[in-house]
């Protein structure tokens, strides 16, 4: 582990920050990487009108909470591959309910639902937003965040002397954030919304909404020479944010393949949506895209053979404080470069060639590399990885950046680790 980080690997991971930042949801989140496509000179293209896709050109889509960004070389044809960094957009955490304005004894309170697998304990005590996106009824959609309005109080030690000993949290009961004080009849979270939205927006006209709570403590540095990192929405973000800037990074060379990343929603719930990997986002712009080069169904087939997709999500480096939870020959370290996720029963998609070409990448980007492989008695958790493979037949690799406290509403990383994870993504793209 380097005793200083490197300029380059602090200025990536402000960048990432700044990227946290800007997406409290995954629309938001979306929207950003369209931004910064488009601020790249990359072409917004619309799902519902035709595409003029040529060789040479570079396009970003947005389907709700995901969005694909293509760059196609010069010299593309009916057969380029595609090479393709898979990430997700959506965080672990809590949604807003319908009727969201509740609350008793003179506590204004939201109602929440919980989103995914959230370590609950970790959102108490802090102030969080609303953000997401509202729908008005003459059919647009305008993202909205309200800055810190709610907060998940605790219950004191002295109403709860056993909390020390193990603290459980009733999903329902203890988990709906107060956001004021008065008389709930008199109350309207859901004004609170359009007032923050702007755009003239009147709560009157939001007919459907969907709406997380996010944290909103900046992400900073900390530690011994600045070389921690601590930030939400770690995971996904993290890859969301390093596949960007890889694809953004090597747009104007003349890849061997078509570069694309594909940040999906929902991954925190199954992937199971028309946004989600599990659904046709992605093969439904791969196809446009090939009709845009001219491909024949063979042809076609042909590209998605010979592609590859370097699925990216984050993992567990190893807890100081529990090392026994990891395998005893495999310990990923915090600041040691990205991890090449393996597991036999295919929760991860790695296979042999696919680890050969990621790690044959981490050598030509000078990027050290290590291996996450779970403590047979510890289950790991699955991405949109063996999702992608099963779904497109393309071969995947699953990677990521090794992590503490995934799924807490502030995670922690190596200041370093993002830096290297993006630049052993451009060597991929680069091929
Ligand atoms: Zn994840």
């Amino acid at each position: 582990m380097p005793d200083v980080v490197p300029a380059a690997a602090r200025a990536h991971t402000e960048d990432l920050g700044a990227f946290v930042s800007a997406s409290p949801s995954s629309y938001h989140a979306a929207r950003e990487v369209a931004r910064r496509a488009e601020d790249a000179g990359f072409v917004r293209l619309d799902e519902t009108a035709a595409w003029d896709v040529v060789p040479g050109g570079r396009y970003v889509v947005v389907r709700d909470g995901s969005a694909i960004a293509v760059t196609v070389p010069p010299t593309a044809g009916a057969t380029t591959p595609f090479t393709i960094l898979g990430t997700h957009t959506d965080s672990t955490g809590f949604k807003l309910k319908p009727r969201p304005t509740t609350g008793r004894d003179g506590w204004v309170q939201a109602g929440v639902e919980v989103y995914g697998g959230p370590l609950l304990n970790s959102w108490l005590d802090r102030e969080v937003e609303l953000a997401g996106r509202l729908v008005t009824a003459d059919g647009a959609e305008h993202l909205v965040r309200t800055g810190p309005i709610a907060r998940i109080p605790q219950l004191a030690i002295h109403l709860d002397r056993s909390a020390n000993e193990g603290l459980t949290l009733d999903k329902q009961r203890h988990t709906q954030p107060v956001v004021g004080l008065g008389d709930v009849s008199q109350s309207d979270v859901l004004a609170e919304l359009a007032a923050a939205a702007g755009d003239g927006v009147d709560a009157a006209d939001v007919l459907g909404y969907d709406v997380v709570l996010a944290e909103t403590q900046p992400p900073r540095a900390f530690g011994i020479g600045e070389a921690l990192w601590a930030s939400p929405r770690l995971d996904n973000q993290l890859s969301t944010h390093a596949a960007i800037a890889a694809l953004l990074a090597v747009a104007s060379e003349d890849l061997a393949g078509i570069g694309v990343v594909a940040a999906f929603d929902h991954e925190e719930i199954g992937s199971g949506s028309r946004s989600g990997a599990a659904g046709p986002f992605l093969e439904d712009v791969l196809r446009r895209v090939s009709v845009g080069l001219g491909a024949s169904e063979d042809e076609r087939a042909r590209a998605f053979a010979a592609s590859l997709c370097v699925s990216s999500d984050v993992g567990h480096a190893v807890h100081p404080n529990y090392p026994e939870r990891h395998d005893p020959a495999n310990h990923p370290h915090a600041g040691a470069g990205p991890i090449l996720k393996i597991n036999a029963n295919q929760r991860y998609a790695t296979d042999a060639h696919g680890a050969a070409r990621w790690q044959a990448a981490c050598a030509a980007a000078g990027v050290p590399s290590q291996e996450f492989v779970s403590n047979n008695t510890v289950p790991c958790g699955s991405t949109t990885g063996p999702i992608t493979a099963t779904r497109l037949g393309i071969r995947v690799v699953d990677v990521g950046a090794a992590i503490l406290s995934m799924h807490s509403a502030r995670e922690l990383t190596a200041v370093v680790d993002p830096w290297y994870l993006s630049r052993a993504m451009q060597a991929v793209l680069a091929g």
